[in-house]
Parts: structure tokens; sequence; C-alpha cells
């Protein structure tokens, strides 16, 4: 149920257009979370999966464009939609190299808005049913980092918001020992190893997903004192 409807996540300091834009989305069957500051929206953005963002450029503390370079460091595909207040060419071009997919100048209209948000709902990935992207492999394993979904020899799976952190962190570095401390930071947002076990749960269901033997990792290996490694080829394994 709340599965299927879509959450949007919207960043906007002026509470009076926040509460418009809350109501009229609400009143069309979306979930809206609303945060004041670009600092908030990264914290909600770390735990919970979003369909849409939408995106004042001028907030107190970071502005918009940082935000949302924030949002694409974190590897997020998630959409975004810029409220900017200025009609500037120059605008438009920092938000779309920012990452932004669409930008709305401000003042606009509510059914343009309704139009603008509906429109980036239906192009994004989530609600593609069969979504045009290339398959990392490994093994028998084919993971789609875009769409949250993966083909395992146990068939297919969902990926949650971590899951697919974790695994685009991992491919990043294929090949290279990823410190505990490292895993922590880039997938939980931790800024010390004091949740070790979630990690240690965490690397256990990854490889019940995607090993052949999870007692005996090819994929996912501990580097003893250190963390874990990545390997695409079960050939490269250290012992
Ligand atoms: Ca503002």
């Amino acid at each position: 149920m709340a599965e299927e409807q879509p959450h949007i996540l919207l960043v906007e300091d002026e509470i009076n257009l926040a509460r418009g834009i809350c109501f009229n989305l609400e009143q069309d069957d979306f979930r809206v979370s609303h945060v004041e500051s670009g600092e908030e929206a990264l914290e909600r953005l770390r735990f919970d999966r979003f369909s849409l963002v939408i995106l004042d450029v001028m907030l107190p503390g970071m502005d918009g464009f940082a935000v949302c370079r924030a949002i694409r460091g974190q590897d997020s595909r998630v959409p975004i939609l810029i409220l900017t207040a200025r009609t500037d060419e120059e605008d438009r071009i920092i938000g779309l190299e920012s990452g932004a997919d669409d930008y709305l100048t401000k003042p606009f209209s509510l059914s343009e808005f309704l139009l603008r948000v509906k429109g980036m709902l239906r192009r994004s990935a989530w609600y593609r049913p069969e979504p045009i992207e290339e398959a990392y492999r490994f093994g028998d394993n084919e993971v789609f980092l875009l769409s949250y979904h993966a083909r395992t020899a146990q068939g297919e799976i969902d990926l949650t918001d971590l899951e697919v952190r974790m695994l685009s962190l991992f491919f990043q570095k294929e090949g290279e020992a990823v410190t505990r401390k490292e895993l922590l930071e880039r997938v939980w947002g931790y800024s010390s190893d004091t949740e070790t076990r979630t990690l240690d749960n965490f690397i256990v269901r990854l490889r019940k997903y995607f090993e052949p033997d999870p007692a005996n990792p090819v994929f996912f290996q501990t580097v003893r004192g250190v963390g874990y490694r990545f390997s695409r080829s079960a050939l490269t394994r250290h012992t």
C-alpha cells in the first residue's frame, strides 16, 4: 500500500509555499515529507527511499545546488525537480549540471507544478516496469542498481536502499578492500564504528543472495582486521 504510493521529499524553507504544495500533492494521493533545509533532506535521503525530490534553490545553509550535488554524490538516482526563484538561464544550467532532472521557475501555477511532478514520476525509473538498464553481472547474478532489483540463482529479488548503497560502493571499489569504517560511513552515514554488527549482518544477507555457497564466499570476501572486498570474478579470490 504505502509502498506503491509515490513518496515525495519536499525541501522548501518558505512555510506557506510548502504547506500549499504538501496540501495539493496529498490531495492527489501522494505521500509528502517536508523538510526546511538541505541538511535535513540529506539526512532523510540516507534512510528513506523517495520517488521524487522537490528542491528549492534558495535555502538557509546549503543551497539547493550543493544539496543536489550531495544527493548525486551519494549515488542516488532519485529524480530531482529544482525550484528556482530566478529566471536566470545560468541558474537552470547550474541546476542541471548539479544533477537535477528538471526545474520550475517561481512563481509557478499549481496546475503547471502538478503536471511537472506527474511527468517526472512517470519517467522515473521506479515507474518503468521494464527498466532499460545495464546489469552489473557477477557469477549467476545480475544487479540493477537504478531499479533496485537483482536476478540471482534463487530468482528475482528487490533490493533495499541500503543494499543498493552498499552494492554500489562495492562495485565502485571492485577488487579493493573497503574498510568497515568507510562502509559504515558511506552506507549508513555513521561517523564511528560502534554498530559493527549491523554491517556484518548485512554482509551475511548479501552472501545469501549472491553467493553460490554463502559459507564460503567468493564475491563478498572478508578481509580480516580491515573490512570486506568485493570481487567480480571468483578466480581472483584471495585466500
Ligand atoms: Ca527558499
